[in-house]
Parts: C-alpha cells; sequence; structure tokens
C-alpha cells in the first residue's frame, strides 16, 4: 500500500515499529486482539488526532495540521472503547513514548525560536539563557507526557517522538 505524503510524514516522526496507538491502549498483540475497528473512538476525540490505520485500527497521527493540540488525555476514547483495547493500567501513563529535539532545532543553529516550549501545557521544554548564544532548548523528559504539541508547529520540524526506553533528556 502506497503511503500517502500526509502519512509518510506522520509515520516518520513518531516511534519506529509498530504506529502510536490511541492513549491507554493495551500491548499490541492484546490490542489488536480485543479492538473491534468500530472507530468510536476516532470520533469522539475533540483533537482529531486519531484516524483510521492500517487494516483499519485507530492510531495517532501527529502529522503537521492534523492535530495542533495533541492529545490532551480527556480520556473520551478510552470511555467509548466497550471492547476495552483502551484501557488504563495503575501506574503506567497514557503513552510509551516521549518527545526528542533533534539536530534540526534552530535555535541550535542559533536562530530564536521557542514555538515548541510555548505549546508545551506541561513546561516540559525550557530555555535557559546562554552566554554568546540563543537559549536553547531543554526538554524534560520526567515531565514530558507524550502529548505531541509541540511536534506540530517545529518550523524545521525537528521533534520527533521515541518510545520511553528510547528517550533521554536533550
Ligand atoms: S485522550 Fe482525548 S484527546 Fe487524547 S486521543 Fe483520546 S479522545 Fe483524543
Ligand atoms: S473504540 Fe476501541 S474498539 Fe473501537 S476502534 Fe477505538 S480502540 Fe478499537
Ligand atoms: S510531547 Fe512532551 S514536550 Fe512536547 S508538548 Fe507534549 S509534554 Fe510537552
Amino acid at each position: 500500500m502506497q503511503l500517502s505524503r500526509r502519512a509518510f510524514l506522520g509515520a516518520a516522526r513518531t516511534p519506529r515499529g509498530n504506529p502510536v496507538r490511541p492513549p491507554w491502549a493495551l500491548p499490541e498483540d492484546v490490542f489488536q486482539a480485543l479492538c473491534t475497528r468500530c472507530g468510536d473512538c476516532l470520533d469522539v476525540c475533540p483533537t482529531h488526532l486519531l484516524v483510521k490505520g492500517s487494516g483499519g485500527f485507530p492510531l495517532a497521527d501527529f502529522t503537521p495540521g492534523q492535530a495542533p493540540a495533541g492529545c490532551t488525555f480527556c480520556a473520551a476514547c478510552v470511555q467509548v472503547c466497550t471492547p476495552q483495547a483502551l484501557k488504563p493500567i495503575p501506574a503506567q501513563p497514557p503513552w510509551m513514548h516521549k518527545a526528542v529535539i533533534g539536530a534540526g532545532c534552530l535555535a541550535a543553529a542559533n536562530v530564536v525560536c521557542r514555538t515548541c516550549g510555548e505549546r508545551c501545557a506541561v513546561s516540559a521544554i525550557r530555555f535557559p539563557p546562554r552566554l554568546g548564544g540563543v537559549a536553547l532548548a531543554q526538554l524534560d523528559a520526567a515531565l514530558c507526557n507524550g502529548c505531541g504539541a509541540c511536534l506540530a508547529d517545529c518550523p524545521t520540524l525537528a521533534i520527533t517522538l521515541q518510545t520511553i526506553a528510547q528517550a533521554g533528556t536533550t
């Protein structure tokens, strides 16, 4: 199946391997066994982050322009998922991925840009002052919840999502 440019851009900025399922999705094999592909989670998502992916299974689409607010963790998708393919697990975050700021960041090229920091509702991206250059973006992986809001407006598409095991503080 040929990917559209939109789907390609979205996929290229998310963790390799399995697509990013809706938040609170159970492990991929269990998720696929339970999900009926009804599409109810897509219909109720207020930010339009969820789209129909391969095989009709829902996935989160972080393509710029799709869902500028990312995920607000409203849990509307969980509430309508009657087979409980989406199911909160105590002490486990809704998503096992976090944002990572890559080499394309404008601040790293000495260009003033704080767009991602302005989008982050939990202040996971800060710009501490730096002598002799523009402030560099610093991402606190402990604060990042993987909502994706910072991806949408980065002018150089420098931010990607990585699984928690691979993510670190940049
Ligand atoms: S938690 Fe809310 S915003 Fe996030 S994917 Fe589910 S319905 Fe959409
Ligand atoms: S509501 Fe649940 S069963 Fe329906 S498509 Fe979404 S994840 Fe699958
Ligand atoms: S993905 Fe992380 S860093 Fe980006 S806006 Fe969401 S919480 Fe903030």
